[in-house]
């Protein structure tokens, strides 16, 4: 690997990490999985040149994809990740004591297995957690043929590109609003609007044929280039409406230190930019 690593997720803007010191750089059954250091953002994570976490600014991400749904739905007992190879979604899940079980569908084991190796700041022993299921198979199969019930579902996957492509399939989503229990809560990495802007278009056009509330929030995470990133909200129930005074007990119940959550920071989250609004669908 040259001294820099240039991502090249976009077709007319790249970016670049100067790399250190590199771990791991070769192929799994699915994807091509490096993990270098950089000066700025500590070790990175990349499958098939996009850069997928960092130890830098992972917990922007991993804090908004958890604490928002959970706390937001008050009473999550079941959740349900798909991807997250890393570890850093589980290590997130797994704060909430409340939370009694997390299913976690990754494709790839040699992300698990490398990033327990490389990256273990990601995971934090959340591997070991009794509470984790982790199941190595195609998340658009088990939503498929899961009979299992979850209060929070949170896609924590690659692009839609290569094998992530399935996980932005209105028939993905239709099975996976299939497996949420009453009130429960779908959220999805999707993307920086600005430069994928059709991305969350898409998603929220099947959000909004599926859901009582079809939504997204954002979060600036500074490794996913080009502005905020968007996460996608789908459920029946009122949880987006959940008053900040509510969440703040929530929050000081569930005893989290977070580095980038608050309760007042998840409620304005959902206040979207002319810009990002212009992408939801009528
Ligand atoms: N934070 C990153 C982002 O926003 O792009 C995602 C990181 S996580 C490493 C993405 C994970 O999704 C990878 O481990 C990848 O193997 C997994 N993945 C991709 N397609 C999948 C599929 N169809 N089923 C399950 N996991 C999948």
């Amino acid at each position: 690997m040259s001294d820099w690593f240039r991502e090249d997720l976009h077709p007319h803007y790249a970016q670049s990490h100067k790399v250190e010191e590199v771990y791991y750089d070769s192929k799994t059954e699915h994807q091509r999985l490096r993990v270098f250091r950089s000066g700025t953002f500590g070790r990175i994570l990349t499958l098939d040149g996009v850069v997928q976490t960092t130890e830098g600014d992972n917990f922007i991400y991993h804090e908004m994809l958890t604490h928002v749904p959970i706390l937001a739905h008050g009473n999550a007992k079941r959740v349900l990740i798909i991807g997250g190879g890393d570890g850093g979604m589980a290590r997130e899940v797994l704060k909430h004591s409340a939370v009694e079980h997390v299913t976690m569908v990754e494709i790839d084991a040699g992300v698990v297995d490398f990033s327990k190796e490389y990256l273990p700041e990601l995971s934090q022993g959340a591997f070991e957690d009794p509470r984790l299921n982790l199941v190595i198979n195609d998340g658009a199969l088990f939503m498929k043929e899961t009979d299992d019930t979850f209060d929070v579902i949170i896609v924590d996957s690659t692009d839609p590109i290569g094998p992530g492509e399935v996980l932005f399939t209105d028939t993905f989503y239709g099975h996976a609003k299939r497996a949420l229990t009453d009130g429960g809560i779908l959220v999805t990495q999707n993307g920086v609007p600005f430069m994928q802007g059709d991305e969350l278009t898409n998603t929220m056009r099947a959000f909004k044929a599926l859901f009582a509330d079809a939504s997204c929030y954002l979060a600036t995470v500074p490794t996913y280039a080009g502005g905020p990133m968007a996460f996608g909200w789908g459920t029946d129930g009122e949880a987006r409406h959940v008053s900040v005074e509510v969440l703040q007990a929530r929050f000081a119940a569930a005893g989290l230190t977070p580095d980038y959550y608050t309760p007042e920071v998840h409620k304005g989250a959902f206040a979207l930019p002319g810009y990002v609004l212009t992408l939801m669908p009528e």
